[in-house]
């Protein structure tokens, strides 16, 4: 029946990217939108949303979630994409890490198959020379059209925590060691396929000779106040203009598609705009909420990450960025640790790097953006979602709201106010750094592919298992 549906979703101010917003009524039928209908004469439906009059965005997009790494995937995929479903987000990707072939993807794919609420999909770091081959079989086989590499470890400070093989919890560090011949030789490769690498842009030689620098200097018990700060000299800007001017030249060489993972100074993203305009590659770039709301005089070490948090000129070269859009996406860089693993050591250095981020990025974008006037939320949909869609290869199945797309929604309320818990997070994670933070605009509804995940809150225990692996069709 023409006028009939699954779901239907009332009185909402609809976002549609590139197109802008409208006042109407979503059809959803078979996990997509069935189209828009301004009248509500005759029309049959099983279920019904009244939005009063709230926006009902694409559901968002994370492009940087590491699950799988501190608790096995299969626990993992299901904290922290209920964790994503709390935030609004309708799928994450994930920052594989295999130290074996990509052959044994399979397993790696199966064993969260029954634990998302949400959809997820998958980009493959290239930790080892033996892996390169297997960028044609990630592509060709699993749709997985994005490979990472990680070019501040080298045969001195290169070790990385990989993920967890099933029913294991003990944590995996491996020795990585990614010269200049297999950075080239990754491109390249990944080029031929028409794969898109993902680019974590910092030199490990200048890392490594400032940490032992200041490490000597520096008494580490007390430095736990200013340890940000130190750390971020340790890991300076000019460390990722080096490494972005490098692969910048390589992208051209071989005509490559680059995105830059979590960006937060303005020298890296200057750098970045420099290496696009001498043209014959493409050049996406990426940064995360944390390089928007906080600075290296953050007084906790919880806050520790890499690349550093900055100053706060960067900070508002971040949101400028975003708004004028040199900035393609935003993404949390989310790690799901908790507090006495990543403060274990006791001091700076041996303090874990990566927090958990999935479910404020849109709260934080809603309210430190749209609310405070930085940014429009026409623009926050496209950083949100719909570029990743189209840089991902998902869209027009992911990433708008339009006839015979998923229907991936996120109500959100601009006025709510909450005060951030880990609690309300919901994930494994047991902090953030936003604790005790008031935002305001908070999703009250997700929806993925016509399910509702999650309903003012609450998550719909059943709905563990709804997320489908997402091939990229890029
Ligand atoms: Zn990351």
């Amino acid at each position: 029946m023409q006028n009939s549906c699954d779901l239907l979703i009332t009185d909402a101010k609809v976002v549609v990217p590139k197109v802008g917003m409208i006042e109407t009524n979503i059809m959803i039928e078979g996990g997509r939108v069935k189209g828009f209908q301004h009248s509500l004469n005759n029309i049959q439906t099983s279920k019904k949303i009244n939005a009063q009059g709230k926006y009902v965005l694409p559901g968002v997009i994370d492009p940087h979630v590491h699950y799988g790494v501190y608790t096995p995937v299969e626990e993992a995929a299901k904290s922290e994409s209920r964790s994503a479903a709390i935030g609004g987000v309708t799928t994450m990707m994930r920052m594989l890490r295999l130290f074996a072939s990509y052959h044994n993807i399979r397993e790696h794919i199966d064993w969260g198959q029954t634990s998302h609420f949400v959809d997820y999909s998958i980009h493959a770091s290239i930790l080892k020379r033996d892996q390169i081959q297997d960028i044609q079989h990630l592509k060709k086989d699993y749709g997985i059209g994005s490979v990472k590499i990680y070019t501040n470890l080298d045969k001195d400070i290169g070790r990385i925590l990989i993920d967890l093989e099933p029913g294991t919890h003990e944590l995996m560090e491996r020795p990585v060691n990614i010269d200049d011949k297999m950075i080239s030789d990754i491109i390249r490769e990944a080029s031929t396929q028409g794969s898109l690498v993902l680019v974590h842009a910092e030199d490990p030689v200048v890392c490594s000779l400032l940490e032992n620098e200041n490490r000597k200097l520096i008494d580490p018990s007390k430095i736990s106040k200013t340890g940000l700060k130190i750390w971020s000299k340790c890991r300076p800007p000019k460390s990722e203009a080096k490494v972005i001017y490098k692969t910048g030249k390589l992208a051209r060489k071989f005509g490559s598609k680059l995105y830059f993972v979590h960006i937060g100074s303005r020298l890296a993203l200057d750098s970045i705009l420099k290496e696009r305009e001498k043209g014959n590659s493409t050049i996406y770039v990426e940064t995360c909420p944390h390089y928007l709301t906080h600075t290296e005089d953050f007084p906790q070490l919880l806050a520790k990450v890499v690349p550093p948090l900055r100053t706060k000129e960067d900070t508002q070269s971040m949101w400028s960025g975003l708004v004028n859009g040199v900035i393609d996406t935003v993404g949390s860089d989310h790690v799901a640790n908790r507090l006495s693993i990543k403060l274990g050591g006791g001091d700076l250095w041996s303090t874990k790097a990566g927090f958990p981020g999935i479910a404020t990025l849109l709260p934080v974008m809603l309210s430190k953006g749209v609310n405070e006037g930085r940014i429009s939320l026409e623009r926050v949909v496209e950083v949100t979602s719909y570029n990743a869609a189209k840089i991902f290869g998902l869209y027009p199945r992911k990433g708008t709201i339009e006839r015979s797309a998923d229907a991936d929604l996120v109500i959100v309320d601009l006025n709510l106010v909450q005060k951030v818990t880990p609690e309300i997070l919901q994930s494994h994670s047991d902090y953030s750094i936003y604790d005790g933070w008031d935002l305001q605009g908070w999703p009250i509804y997700t929806i993925v592919r016509g399910r509702v995940i999650v309903e003012n809150g609450q998550v719909d225990e059943n709905a563990c298992g709804h997320g489908k692996f997402i091939h990229q069709a890029c």
